[in-house]
């Protein structure tokens, strides 16, 4: 695979309580092969050419072991928020799987999020952290249809399949939730669908589930979007135009009553949907395990 130089490769976070409590961010990989149509990641403002190709940091085991053994405080690192970091590259060369080998040795908590289901490989890796720090995984899931799942993120697990996943970390005594973002306006945002994304999330063991009922969009990310709407869902892209313009936090229209029917729901099975409340709990269970270690 091809590398790309890096001078570092944790970042720090400045609004951490805002997105799961990180402290620290890291990206391992540069680009993404998942082909999400609504991603981020490719946009104008990340300088990421050819993002879909996806390139390893050059040295990012040893760059990230030197970062841990000087940082002067630990803390919660969150990995894959610019690059899924179990893309298919990484069964081989365990680039990820390394990294929170490194986490562990050194006493740092990760938050981790993903849409594929070779994270389960690394169970092992969240037990042995989740022992001495903090330690939550995300699956990212936007939509209850498989057949859905495969238009607008082509080339990751299903949908289906990513709820077997946190059943799986679930029952290994993982803190796993589901990460319900974006929810795609005139695709995803349909009240019964959001309905069941909350319970397939309580049947599978997740702790939480947390939505804004939106999608963002921006520059060339937009472009590529709406060319992937105009492909897969006629008629679509011009709704966008019209209702959004060059807007960039591009709500549901219905969001205020899908916010009711999930907070229903949420409550009903039990889970966690407030961000606060989701790190308080997850930090908790970390602060329990340091106290018993
Ligand atoms: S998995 Fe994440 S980073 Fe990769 S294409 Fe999808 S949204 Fe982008």
């Amino acid at each position: 695979m091809e590398t790309v130089p890096a001078k570092t490769i944790l970042q720090n976070v400045k609004y951490g309580d805002q997105w799961f409590g990180s402290d620290y961010n890291m990206n391992l990989y540069r680009g993404c092969c998942h082909g999400c149509i609504y991603c981020d990641s490719r946009s104008d403002c990340y300088r990421i050419a050819d993002f879909d190709t996806v390139r390893m940091k050059k040295d990012a085991l040893l760059i990230l072991e030197r970062e841990l053994m000087y940082k002067p405080r630990k803390g919660v690192v969150g990995i894959g928020a610019m690059s899924d970091s179990y893309n298919p590259f990484e069964k081989q060369l365990c680039l990820t799987r390394h990294a929170l080998e490194l986490l562990d040795r050194y006493g740092f908590g990760v938050s981790l999020e993903t849409k594929s289901t070779l994270v389960i490989r690394d169970i092992d890796l969240f037990q042995r952290i989740s022992k001495h720090a903090s330690c939550i995984v995300k699956m990212t899931i936007t939509t209850p249809d498989d057949a859905l799942s495969r238009i607008i993120e082509p080339h990751v697990s299903l949908s289906s399949q990513r709820f077997s996943a946190i059943r799986e970390l679930s029952a290994a005594g993982i803190f796993t939730g589901v990460l319900l973002h974006p929810v795609l306006p005139y695709l995803c945002d349909d009240e019964e669908d959001i309905r069941k994304m909350v319970e397939l999330s309580a049947q599978a063991g997740a702790k939480f589930i947390h939505s804004s009922f939106s999608v963002t969009l921006r520059q060339n990310q937009r472009t590529y979007y709406y060319d992937k709407l105009g492909e897969h869902f006629p008629g679509l892209k011009e709704r966008y135009e019209q209702v959004y313009g060059d807007r960039y936090n591009c709500i549901c229209p219905n969001a205020k009553q899908l916010r009711k029917a999930f907070t229903e729901e949420c409550q009903k099975y039990g889970l966690l949907y407030r961000m606060s409340d989701i790190i308080a709990a997850y930090k908790k269970v970390g602060n329990e395990q340091l106290r018993l270690f």
